[in-house]
């Protein structure tokens, strides 16, 4: 018997919350079911039912040379044959540690753990033991996983449900999040100078992916580094998203600003569970054992996830690995741009080495309130068009696209002609 994505739907949501292990999976910010996948290959994967589809999603992010590269499947492969994991140290995470502290420039020493979610959590916790402030500041819309201090005007999935703040946090810890609007150097000058010296630390999503793509303004993570500096605060770059992604060496040799902390998951992993937390020696040596902030794992560097991740990081090490990228993401960007016009139909396509964001808007998109204005319901429509023409995107209004490199020519002209065919039935 085949079996239906809407049976298994109907099954999921009798035994699982809302029938996804992750909320923005459940499709509630375009409506309709989920589809059930049940394999995937290069930029694609078939659902249940057998029907392909051109993935933008990319597992949230990690996949970035498309699903099951030969490369990352022998080395998973070859590293199972030797066992899951030993709770004790191994050569492959040394290996895992040292690449890292190659790579970005703002990291001399990594800790890893099992997600993003946990990677920021250890970094808030280690600002705050290192500076022994309890104040932090965080940015509308930006997400950094879902620990109690940072799901305070959250994005992501907190905002596809409209529940930007989540129940179940407590006041006392809510109180010490400062929320500022992203991209607003303005008034981050202004809460710094009432509170500067209360502020552990400014975290921040170099270019923000959980409200759909929203780059940083010229001048805007610059001018957090430098209140960073004068009121003497942890600056975190959560770059769980754009980590290896926009370049091999983060949003931060992108654009050239070096944080004090930096947060990686998704790539990291190569599609296994991994998040990891990176900085200066000196501060990452606060953590246990050197160090009074405690922070563990059991399955933290795992060595199936560690195998992934190192195959991960070294194929997209190539040269040129990250201007095809650039280049590709700009011709999908482009393609749209140009047939949303001939359509007429008003979009804002805001994109980076990688990523992309879509919005149906008339005016650029620079913030969480240019997001928030955009049409979240044509997204919707737009959604289920493609998704019906076998392209992917993510099923929510506020969430960033991804490329790999497995996105050729051929990937990205059929997913314009798809585009074409939708944007000429949105036309009100
Ligand atoms: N930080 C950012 C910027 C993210 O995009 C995410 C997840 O999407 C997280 C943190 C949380 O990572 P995880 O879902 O692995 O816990």
């Amino acid at each position: 018997m085949t079996q239906t994505s809407h049976a298994l739907f109907q099954v999921a949501q009798q035994c699982i919350p809302g029938g996804v292990n992750s909320p923005v999976r459940a499709f509630r910010g375009v409506g309709g079911d989920p589809i059930f996948i049940d394999h995937a290959e290069g930029p694609f994967f078939w659902d249940v039912e057998g029907k392909r589809y051109l993935d933008y999603v990319g597992s949230w992010g990690p996949m970035i040379h498309g699903h099951g590269h030969p490369e990352v499947l022998a080395a998973v492969h070859a590293q199972v044959n030797k066992g899951l994991g030993f709770g004790a140290p191994t050569a492959i995470e040394v290996e895992m540690a040292e690449l890292v502290c190659a790579l970005v420039p703002g990291i001399e020493s990594v800790r890893m753990t099992s997600s993003g979610t946990e990677a920021v959590m250890t970094a808030i916790r280690l600002a705050r033991g290192y500076t022994g402030r309890d104040r932090i500041i965080k940015f509308e819309g930006n997400y950094h996983g879902h620990s109690d201090s940072l799901l305070v005007k959250a994005g992501s999935g907190a905002l596809t449900l409209g529940q930007p703040s989540s129940a179940g946090v407590p006041r006392e810890i809510s109180q010490n999040t400062l929320v500022l609007p992203y991209n607003d150097l303005p008034a981050v000058e202004e809460m710094m100078a009432r509170f500067g010296f209360d502020v552990a630390t400014i975290i921040v999503e170099p270019v923000a992916g959980n409200m759909g793509c929203v780059p940083p303004e010229p001048g805007f993570l610059e001018g957090l580094r430098a209140v960073c500096d004068q009121y003497g605060c942890v600056l975190i770059f959560d770059e769980v998203m754009t980590g290896f992604r926009v370049a091999v060496g983060g949003a931060q040799a992108l654009y050239g600003v070096r944080p004090d902390l930096t947060t990686l998951g998704k790539i990291i992993g190569g599609g296994l569970p991994v998040g990891a937390v990176g900085g200066p020696r000196e501060m990452m040596e606060y953590l246990a054992p050197t160090g009074p902030v405690y922070q563990a794992g059991t399955l933290s560097g795992n060595p199936v996830a560690m195998a992934a991740g190192l195959a991960t990081l070294r194929l997209l090490t190539v040269p040129g690995f990250h201007e095809r990228l650039a280049a590709q993401t700009g011709v999908l960007c482009k393609g749209l741009a140009e047939r949303a016009e001939a359509a007429g139909v008003s979009m804002q396509i805001n994109h980076v080495p990688g990523m992309f964001g879509w919005f149906f808007a008339e005016q650029p998109v620079r913030g969480f309130d240019a997001v928030m204005a955009a049409d979240s319901k044509r997204y919707a429509r737009f959604f289920h068009g493609l998704l019906a023409r076998g392209v992917y995107l993510a099923p929510s209004a506020y969430e960033a696209g991804f490329l790999s490199a497995a996105h050729g020519d051929t990937e990205i002209a059929a997913t314009l002609d798809a585009a074409e065919a939708v944007l000429a039935t949105l036309k009100e």
